[in-house]
């Protein structure tokens, strides 16, 4: 994706981010750091059309996604706070992004899956999934399927019928990182996704998503504040300060040669 952002006003009109021009190549793993407050989630929650451009453009691939709903920009974001849905298991919270495009989101889960069972042609019995799965419809099959992958690659197949208040953090965050793979976006935001977690499944968490790019080779944009992450984890770090971008690089590039003081001091680089 490549954003050019002119200006970004919040409620009170004051700016918040201001003259950001990047471009991310298709597979690449872009970290974006700065201080608490200069925009780093406001810039993602942007290019995720959860939020409103005041000025410029965000193109993915050649699409021109300014005026998208979220929907449609072929984006998965993670969250900080794992934004898992309490009322589903694991299961439905990863198979509810691939369900969308044929059911519409609702509280009444149950009654969907009754109404698309009677619509559906039926392809395949299935014994070992809860009651509602055992009679599938294609779309449902190829969505077990999907759900039993991602599942296998995070290892939380132990997981996938228990409720999100009934997980660890990791877990859930792992959940979350399930839910995003799993609609094979095009591009992957993620917004601190390891803040909550402790150092050590920190640390775990982190190899795993740089790990779990390289194969799935998505275009991400990972905001952290941490300095050790930015620094391991991507292939160009953009340090952002006051609602601009400071300097975007490769880590050693901003390491060795910081554009200015405040790169410097934030990334730690020798005097
Ligand atoms: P952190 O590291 O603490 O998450 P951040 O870099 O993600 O910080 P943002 O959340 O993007 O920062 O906030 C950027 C600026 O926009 C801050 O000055 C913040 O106070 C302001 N801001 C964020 N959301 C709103 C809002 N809904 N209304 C008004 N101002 C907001
Ligand atoms: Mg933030």
């Amino acid at each position: 994706p490549s954003a050019n952002i002119q200006k970004i006003t919040n409620s009170k009109q004051v700016s918040v981010l201001r003259d950001i021009n990047f471009t991310v190549s298709n597979g690449e793993f872009l970290v974006l750091v700065g201080p608490s407050g200069c925009g780093k989630s406001t810039l993602l929650r942007l290019m995720a059309g959860l939020e409103e451009l005041t000025g410029g453009n965000i193109r993915i691939g050649d699409r021109l996604v300014n005026d998208l709903p979220p929907k449609a920009r072929d984006i998965a974001m993670v969250f900080q706070n794992y934004a898992l849905y309490p009322h589903l298991n694991i299961y439905d919270n990863i198979a509810f992004g691939l369900r969308r495009n044929s059911y519409h989101s609702s509280a009444n889960h149950k009654e969907l899956a009754v109404k698309k069972l009677s619509e559906d042609f039926l392809v395949s019995v299935t014994r070992n999934l809860p009651r509602s799965f055992r009679y599938m419809s294609a779309k449902e099959k190829s969505i077990r399927d999907r759900v039993r992958y991602v599942a296998n690659l995070l290892q939380i197949e132990p997981l996938l019928y228990r409720l999100p208040k009934e997980l660890s953090g990791g877990q859930k965050q792992r959940v979350a990182l399930g839910r995003a793979i799993a609609r094979n976006p095009q591009v992957f935001l993620m917004d601190e996704p390891l803040s909550n977690l402790d150092a050590k499944l920190r640390t775990q968490t982190r190899a795993q998503i740089v790990k779990l790019q390289r194969q799935l080779e998505t275009t991400t944009i990972y905001v952290t504040h941490d300095q050790t992450e930015a620094m391991t984890m991507g292939d160009r770090i953009a340090v952002m300060n006051n609602g601009q971008i400071q300097q975007i690089d490769s880590p050693l590039e901003i390491y060795n040669s910081p554009a200015n003081r405040f790169v410097a001091e934030f990334i730690g680089s020798p005097p």
